[in-house]
């Protein structure tokens, strides 16, 4: 047992980085690679749960480094405002607190960019590493002991901070899940479930808060959320208060079943979710799947700005490469149709065939201003910021160099950053070198060098000729 007991020195105590290789290296060999063949289910599920139980004490350990690093550039940021301010006297409280959830929001996406994975899962550690001590102190052995997971812990600092209580009934509301929490995983020997969490929570904050501040704090958290882009499917969330989501869904359920009725082939799953679009979309569900939005040659698209990329060989039918909606790929036949739908205007970006990048003399454009801004959006077709696809149309024109260090409003210093990116380089946490390719060098807050390029319309097959074009669909 010497191994586990030396993670869990690493993991509590902190050790030197030469400690925790040491450590790892042993873990690495502990880790079996194969499943032995007298193995029952019941030794599958102890290793897993063993795993599991590694896993909590690194999700504190994680938490724990991101509070560390959010407190470390918070200070860096307290010194760097003086300075600016040209002052030796410390800001205010909340002047610090906005320094400190700048400097937490600019370490989570570093840390997103840096390892990968959901932006949320950091945020959650950053949530629970940044909690107060007297929050702290019953949150994370609560996460290391397995009674609730980094999630849950991250959810109920979340809600509680909404709730506009006290410190003290914030303190008060936390104990009181976590000790419930705890009290069940000693007694049935199993976490709490996800709905009995919930349950949990919603207990506490009436009993902490009141069922006013409840109920406020709950019906200000309604929102739309879209989610998932990848096999040309997206979802769409809506909360809002429990019996309006219930009567949407009762409405839908009724059309849905109305339609089945009637003979639809469709299930009723699918009716659902087609009439949910289509109410959204056309303010009626549409009679029959041929008006939905899957068939925009029937006129179902929405009026509505588009944006897509596509290669003129793609456009005319020359090969089949999909081309890109909204930063999503989609087949080319879809493509060719919302191409030459109704109104559609297009842009003609030349591409440099070796690099694939587009060629700034090639751009059509009018305005000087108006043009500087086409031919940076061509070249970088999406966000810069590493990792990030959100299509330059909806991106802000960021000055590589700032403009208050003296850089020059021009197509090498310009790049497209999305709402999200550009906070952590206007903090100054990231910051970013462009070449004359347009190639960015960015350095993030943790050091971190990393590049980002400009689109490469190679993707797009702009050379590749399948077959012979047929005749060109003539737009409307
Ligand atoms: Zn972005």
């Amino acid at each position: 047992m010497s191994g586990w007991w030396n993670v869990a020195r690493v993991l509590d105590d902190g050790a030197s980085l030469d400690e925790f290789d040491e450590v790892l290296r042993g873990l690495e060999s502990a880790i079996p690679d194969e499943v032995a063949d007298d193995f029952t289910l019941a030794d599958a599920s102890g290793e897993l749960r063993g795993w599991e139980s590694l896993a909590a004490r690194i999700d504190v350990r994680r938490a724990r480094l991101m509070g560390w690093m959010v407190e470390l550039q918070t200070q860096i940021d307290v010194e760097r405002w003086k300075v600016e301010n040209g002052t030796r006297i410390e800001p205010s409280a909340s002047a610090v607190a906005g320094l400190r959830a700048g400097a937490r929001a600019s370490l989570v996406d570093t840390m997103t960019a840096v390892c990968g994975g959901f932006r949320g899962a950091w945020l959650d550690r950053a949530r629970l590493g940044t909690a107060p001590e007297s929050l702290a102190k019953t949150l994370q052995p609560a996460v290391a002991g397995g009674a609730l997971n980094v999630f849950q812990a991250a959810t109920l600092l979340k809600e509680s901070e909404e709730l506009d209580i006290t410190a003290e009934q914030q303190s008060a509301m936390v104990e009181s899940v976590v000790e419930h929490a705890r009290g069940h995983r000693e007694r049935r020997g199993v976490p709490v479930s996800q709905p009995l969490f919930r349950s949990r929570v919603r207990k506490a904050a009436l009993e902490h808060a009141g069922p006013v501040k409840q109920k406020k704090a709950a019906h200000e958290r309604r929102r739309v959320k879209m989610l998932g882009l990848d096999d040309g499917q997206a979802g769409l969330e809506v909360r809002g208060a429990q019996p309006r989501v219930e009567a949407a869904m009762a409405r839908l359920d009724a059309v849905a079943r109305s339609a089945k009725a009637a003979g639809d082939a469709r299930t009723l799953a699918q009716l659902r979710a087609d009439a949910a679009l289509d109410l959204l979309i056309f303010g009626a569900p549409a009679p029959d799947a041929a008006t939905s939005i899957d068939h925009p040659g029937e006129g179902g698209w929405p009026p509505a700005v588009v944006n897509v990329v596509v290669s003129a060989a793609s456009l005319l039918g020359a090969n089949e490469v999909p081309g890109l909606v909204e930063g999503a790929w989609v087949d080319a036949q879809t493509v060719r149709e919302l191409a030459h739908a109704r109104g559609s205007v297009w842009q003609r970006i030349v591409a440099d065939p070796v690099t694939g990048y587009a060629m700034d003399a090639a751009v059509d454009s009018y305005r000087p201003t108006a043009e500087m801004a086409r031919v940076v959006r061509a070249r970088d077709g999406h966000c810069r910021a590493p990792g990030c696809l959100r299509p330059a149309a909806h991106a802000q024109l960021d000055h590589v160099r700032e403009r208050r260090d003296g850089g020059p409003t021009k197509g090498t210093n310009l790049q497209d950053l999305c709402t999200g990116h550009h906070p952590p380089k206007s903090r100054r946490h990231w910051s970013a070198r462009m070449d004359d390719t347009g190639v960015v060098t960015w350095r993030l807050a943790d050091g971190t060098i990393t590049r980002t390029y400009p689109m490469d319309y190679r993707d797009f097959g702009i050379h590749q000729v399948d077959h012979a074009v047929p005749d060109c669909p003539v737009a409307g």
